[in-house]
């Protein structure tokens, strides 16, 4: 088997030549034109490849990436469901593709029409009144809710009210968005049940008149449902706050609970994990906000609007701003609407029943080898706490690299904070009977090699192309370039 290891770099053979322009066409522009000071002095340091070596080179990366299509891929707050193929294709079409921005609006109703309407069924599955689609991610709609709160406050001559509270089980942007936001963040710990203690947010909140609002994840980070949510909902109200709801992963409540209805005031949701955006790597995303009537003069600009049966933009001084370039990412938007409305609202309430049902029998299939903190029905994902049996020193990361072994991703690890050995497995609502019953094969299997062969997990994975990466190393000396790779090659080897 030939190694495809090599950068595209170390593939470059002098003077050989990927693809020529013809010369013909380019005749015309004079590079003398050009002012010296831009003109370079040598020729870029590109690799000099052929149109065949590109080629190979990306597909066989591509082939060494793992994603949904390839395997169970069980990454807890991250919603890895398969995104229909239709979807896709859809959204590939020209008629939805070709479009600008910036085009008069009446040649864009359709395009208008596609926000217009995945508004309005956001706001019928939230119990919200209005949404903004502008936000380009979970945590993009985090900061803007929370200039929201903000703003409303200020609106009301309130503006001591800059204390947000978090539960420590909280996805860690929530409290950085606080932070960004310019306000401060009041961290309560967790109940033994995994959730918001109600005596002691009572306690917090009495006598306090600088509480803002509080931000709650429902169900919450280690998968249970806060079954106080009602209880909390008042004392934040009575405290002057408002409720913001994380409702990034929205799978366990779609078509059976509605955020709106359980107090919540302000909420983004994360198109790109519950509505079939494929995600990863960075993007693209889309983390509409959605807010009660009271709240919607404040969403951002531009609003779309419709009349009679025209769309149009609207702007409002009352608004916090703008906070992105145009209307969102719109080819998101387009899927969303797509995925709900291909299911119906029929068949949106299955959504939640099958996650919640695949992570409890996930739950329940492997609690007599891993360690479950938390007892009780989980919603759509289960949190564990490494093996139960602790003997040969096995940790959550040697499980973890080991399931790439059996050509599986690994669930969330070390997530939530809470747990030293934190395992975070969300299979969603995608996944068949079988897939699941392998991977608790698989995990028992695991479980046995911990005790009998524990080298197997340490020196895991051997069948990846590389092996353990020093993730400290990674993340303190990033090396960004081809350049900075041969000075750090030069430097280990001298
Ligand atoms: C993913 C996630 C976020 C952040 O969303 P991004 O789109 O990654 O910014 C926030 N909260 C929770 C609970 C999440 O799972």
């Amino acid at each position: 088997m030939i190694e495809y290891n090599k950068l595209i770099f170390e593939l470059s053979i002098e003077d050989r030549i990927g693809y020529s322009l013809p010369d013909t066409k380019f005749n015309n522009y004079n590079i003398s034109d050009l002012d010296e000071v831009f003109l370079r002095v040598d020729n870029p340091d590109l690799p000099e490849v052929s149109e065949l070596d590109v080629l190979r080179h990306f597909t066989n990366i591509s082939n060494k990436n793992f994603g949904v299509e390839n395997g169970f891929y069980p990454l807890g707050s991250c919603t890895m469901k398969y995104n229909p193929k239709i979807n896709e294709e859809i959204a590939n079409s020209r008629n939805f593709k070709r479009l600008h921005p910036l085009q008069p609006i009446f040649t864009t109703q359709g395009a208008f029409k596609v926000y217009y309407d995945l508004q309005k069924i956001l706001s019928e599955i939230s119990g919200l009144s209005e949404f903004s689609l502008n936000p380009y991610a979970g945590a993009h709609g985090e900061l803007i809710g929370l200039m929201i709160i903000k703003k409303y406050h200020e609106s009301r001559g309130d503006f001591h009210k800059n204390k947000i509270i978090i539960p420590d089980s909280a996805h860690g942007t929530n409290p950085a968005s606080v932070v960004v936001c310019g306000m401060e963040v009041i961290e309560i710990e967790s109940n033994e049940r995994g959730r918001v203690d109600v005596d002691f947010l009572k306690e917090t909140v009495s006598n306090r008149d600088d509480i803002a609002g509080m931000m709650l994840t429902n169900p919450n980070t280690l998968g249970m449902f806060e079954d106080d949510i009602c209880k909390i909902s008042k004392l934040i109200h009575e405290a002057g706050g408002l409720m913001y709801n994380d409702g990034a992963n929205l799978n366990a409540l779609l078509g059976k609970v509605r955020p709106g209805d359980m107090g919540f005031d302000v909420m983004h949701i994360n198109l790109h994990k519950t509505f079939s955006t494929p995600h990863g790597g960075g993007g693209p995303g889309s983390g509409p906000v959605g807010v009660t009537e009271e709240l919607s003069d404040f969403l951002p600009n531009p609003r779309v609007k419709k009349m009679d049966d025209n769309f149009y933009v609207e702007n409002s001084d009352e608004a916090i701003g703008q906070i992105s370039s145009f209307y969102g990412n719109y080819l998101v938007s387009l899927r969303a609407l797509i995925y709900l409305l291909t299911l119906g609202k029929e068949n949106i309430k299955y959504v939640g029943r099958y996650a919640t049902l695949n992570a409890n029998y996930i739950k329940n299939a492997l609690k007599t080898v891993y360690e479950l903190p938390i007892s009780g029905n989980c919603m759509h994902e289960v949190v564990f706490n490494g093996l139960i049996n602790k003997e040969n020193d096995v940790k959550t990361l040697d499980i973890a690299k080991r399931l790439l072994d059996y050509g599986m991703h690994a669930p969330t690890i070390y997530f939530p904070l809470l747990f030293s050995q934190a395992i975070m497995i969300e299979p969603t609502e995608t996944e068949s009977l079988q897939t699941l019953d392998e991977f608790i094969n698989i995990m028992h299997k695991i479980a046995i090699e911990a005790k009998e062969t524990p080298d197997k997990l340490k020196d895991a994975p051997t069948r990846t192309p590389i092996r353990r990466t020093d993730e400290v190393f990674a993340a303190k000396q990033m090396i960004f370039s081809y350049k900075d790779y041969l000075n750090y090659i030069d430097k280990r080897d001298n």
